[in-house]
């Protein structure tokens, strides 16, 4: 719509990642291309995307359930997950030309390839003539009868709707370094507690000494308050400041903003009993080890020296000595407190956000500012490691394009 002059959009999207490029193709086909325009602050339009899943972007999941995502708010996502879940992404971008495999319920493009994801994004969007601003960072909004968006190359766009869907904090050299959430603070829109989540954690150091480099498959568990609240079986990496692997990328969901430790055990393929009854019986028939040489062939050699030191061992103590249960109890529970994580940096995912008890859950559009909608991470919405992420920057997305008529 061309009025008094200058060209009215029916939507101006900030932010031309997963999610705003999802609403801009299904807003350019509701209204037209020519009406819809999505505005980006790098110099192209979905860099992060290419990040995802190690080059091979992890879609979704076939294993979505509320349980997966995480919010102060309730189940403020469950709506749009539900109407907008994994059939609905993968029909998406099969009308795009991609097919999806599943490997062990993670949904990924045929081609394992997250490029192909963001040409299917961006030759649609361009089909559809959808006006793309690039190297144009949005320093403000304000609204009278309609949303002025305000450009750092000095541009202002008109429209009578704004989608919001600028990311959240994490991985600020893809575009998302947080100061964005400040767009919409004028209007009374809240932020909550940010951290970063999807991301490795620091622990207590004399725990993991020498252990750096080393990998294991484990089952590792949070524990708050003695209590475990989450667990997964998979690789913990042990490193200089701490742990990673994808178990603890799993488990830092749960972990980033709580007062927790990491419980690993060691030795998951073996029940306590068996355990114990092994090396009552390795303890009898070899007799001649030295201690040091005690659980090998079970377990790592360096992570055993740090097992024996850590149930009161030394290693001057003779094989006949040792308590085997003190040795198993700690080798099934190797506990390591939480201390800290890497940073919004070295996350994938920003816990925390837009406060969501200001946002209608089923359209998504703001409770204070009429025509004001939000989409994907910068909202208090982040999801499990697993494809859960990409689920909700499109979910959302599909909502909002939904509920602009
Ligand atoms: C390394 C890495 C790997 C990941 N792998 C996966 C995975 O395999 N599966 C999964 O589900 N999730 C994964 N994630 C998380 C997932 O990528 C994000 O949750 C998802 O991309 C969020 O989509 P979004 O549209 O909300 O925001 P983003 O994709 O973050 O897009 C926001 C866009 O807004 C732009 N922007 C910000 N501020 C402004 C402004 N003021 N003006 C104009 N533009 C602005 C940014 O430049 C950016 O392009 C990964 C993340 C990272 C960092």
């Amino acid at each position: 719509m061309i009025r008094e002059n200058f060209k009215v959009y029916k939507a101006i999207i900030i932010g031309a990642g997963a999610s705003g490029m999802v609403a801009s193709i299904e807003l350019g086909k509701a209204f037209k291309g020519e009406n819809i325009a999505l505005v980006e602050k790098l110099s192209r339009v979905g860099k992060k995307i290419l990040s995802t899943g190690n080059g091979q972007c992890n879609l979704s999941n076939a294993n979505i359930s509320s349980e997966n995502y995480h919010s102060l708010n309730g189940e403020f996502y469950s709506y749009a997950i539900e109407n907008y879940g994994a059939k609905s992404l993968i029909k998406f971008f099969n009308e795009l030309g991609v097919l999806t495999t599943v490997e062990e319920d993670k949904i990924y493009p045929l081609s394992k390839q997250a490029s192909s994801v963001l040409d299917a994004l961006r030759f649609k969007i361009e089909s559809l003539n959808v006006a793309t601003f690039l190297d144009s960072k949005v320093e403000k909004i304000t609204k009278d009868d309609l949303f002025s968006v305000y450009l750092s190359n000095g541009q202002v766009l008109k429209g009578e709707n704004v989608i919001v869907s600028v990311g959240g904090k994490s991985a600020s050299h893809l575009g998302t370094d947080g100061s964005s959430y400040d767009l919409v603070t004028s209007f009374g829109h809240k932020i909550t507690k940010l951290y970063p989540s999807l991301v490795q954690l620091k622990t207590d150091k004399a725990k993991i000494k020498g252990m750096k480099g080393l990998k294991l498959k484990a089952n590792a568990k949070v524990v708050v308050d003695g209590k475990v609240i989450k667990e997964r079986d998979g690789e913990v990496l042990f490193t200089d400041y701490g742990v990673s692997g994808n178990a603890i990328f799993y488990l830092s969901s749960y972990a980033v903003d709580k007062k927790c430790e990491i419980s690993l055990d060691l030795a998951p393929s073996l029940s306590t009993e068996e355990l114990i009854r092994f090396l009552n019986e390795k303890k009898n028939n070899c007799s001649y080890l030295n201690l040091e040489n005690f659980l090998s062939g079970i377990i790592n050699n360096k992570i055993a020296s740090a097992v024996l030191r850590n149930s009161g061992f030394d290693l001057s103590n003779k094989v006949r000595e040792v308590f085997v249960e003190k040795i198993v109890k700690t080798i099934k529970n190797y506990t390591l407190e939480v201390v800290g994580n890497t940073g919004f940096d070295n996350s994938q995912v920003t816990k925390g956000g837009i406060d969501v008890s200001k946002i209608d859950n089923v359209t998504l559009e703001s409770k204070i500012v009429k025509g004001l909608y939000f989409a994907g991470e910068v909202m208090d919405v982040d999801g499990d490691c697993g494809g859960y992420n990409l689920q909700w920057a499109f979910s959302s997305a599909m909502a909002v394009s939904k509920s602009i008529k």
